[in-house]
């Protein structure tokens, strides 16, 4: 499938002092169109398609070109040649490789990046590069289904970015939603009933950039999921809500527990973002990162407001406490 979105600005990626070449232009133009994974064979084969001048040690030195400006990534499926991906802004991701078909599909699940990071920092190790390859039948093979074409991942990969945001906006807005019938401070209500608002607002935005989306692609929303969230699949609040719904859980409960879930959405969104590749999924995990970080700094300022207003003879004790012991000494 074509992707215009994935075409880089040739120029500024040739490495300084490197001279344009008409040729190399074309057999990277005809390498970026394709999605999924080419061998240096496969793509002699596009490019004679075009101009079949083109000789066989071109494409190769092109390609060798490409993977050292970083448009190409070169992927070992074990099966004895090397295969190419682009890598400009195509997310970082493992591979599904049917030993049938002989297909490659994409995902990525930060539920395994984390684990492979837990067991390098447990062993001291530096890792510089992760591969995750599951060998197996794929679902076309296995059901005698017809393949589908190879997708777009970065469109796979904002497609699915929305999604979690969405289902943590859904969650938020639950979450607020009961708080507001639960405070009883008329300040901490209106706080609430602003905070429900708000999330109700982000929603719609975010739902309207999903409608978006799947203009880009008649058959975006059927399409296998990409990005693996075992933990935030269902909204990051949904655990606060159910706090929420414990027996006595005053206003001051209320806000941490507010103010956890937002920490927590914030950390989440803000760590893999950075971790994210260049692209659509990128911004959408960054603009939210800094999202729930407002509503956490304004959650904060209104806790400590709120614990002001509720115990200032507590504090006024404290400070008593200490000084009567200077005048005993
Ligand atoms: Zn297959
Ligand atoms: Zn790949």
């Amino acid at each position: 499938m074509a992707s215009s979105a994935a075409i880089p600005d040739l120029d500024r990626l040739r490495p300084p002092g490197t001279k344009r070449s008409s040729k190399r232009d074309l057999i990277v133009n005809v390498f970026l169109k394709q999605e999924g994974h080419l061998s240096a064979d496969d793509l002699v084969v596009l490019t004679k398609r075009e101009d079949h001048r083109i000789s066989r040690a071109t494409v190769y030195r092109s390609l060798q070109w490409m993977e050292e400006a970083g448009i190409a990534r070169k992927v070992d499926f074990g099966d004895g040649r090397f295969r190419f991906e682009h890598s400009y802004r195509h997310p970082r991701h493992f591979h599904l490789i049917c030993k049938t078909c002989n297909r490659s599909y994409e995902f990525l699940s930060s539920d395994i990046e984390v684990l492979v990071e837990e067991v390098a920092v447990a062993r001291a190790f530096t890792a510089r590069q992760t591969v995750v390859q599951i060998y197996g039948s794929c679902d076309a093979c296995t059901s005698g289904t017809a393949a589908e074409d190879p997708v777009n991942s970065e469109l796979l990969f904002a497609r699915d970015a929305l999604r979690i945001a969405i289902a943590t906006e859904r969650s938020g807005m639950e979450f607020y939603g009961r708080g507001v019938k639960l405070v009883t401070d008329p300040r901490a209500r209106e706080i609430f009933r602003k905070l429900a608002t708000e999330e109700v607002q982000h929603l719609k935005t975010l739902e309207k950039r999903y409608q978006e989306l799947l203009k880009q692609d008649a058959r975006l929303e059927s399409r296998p999921t990409f990005l693996f969230f075992k933990g935030a699949a269902n909204g990051l609040f949904s655990a606060g809500t159910e706090q929420l719904r414990r027996n006595g859980v005053d206003d001051l409960e209320a806000y941490r527990i507010g103010i956890r879930c937002e920490r927590g959405s914030h950390r989440f969104f803000k760590r893999y973002g950075e971790k994210f590749e260049d692209s659509e999924g990128k911004r959408i995990f960054l603009e939210f990162a800094g999202e729930e970080r407002e509503h956490l700094e304004l959650l904060i300022r209104e806790y400590r407001l709120l614990v002001k207003k509720h115990r200032p003879q507590k504090a006024g004790k404290s400070r008593a406490r200490s000084k009567p012991r200077r005048h005993s000494a």
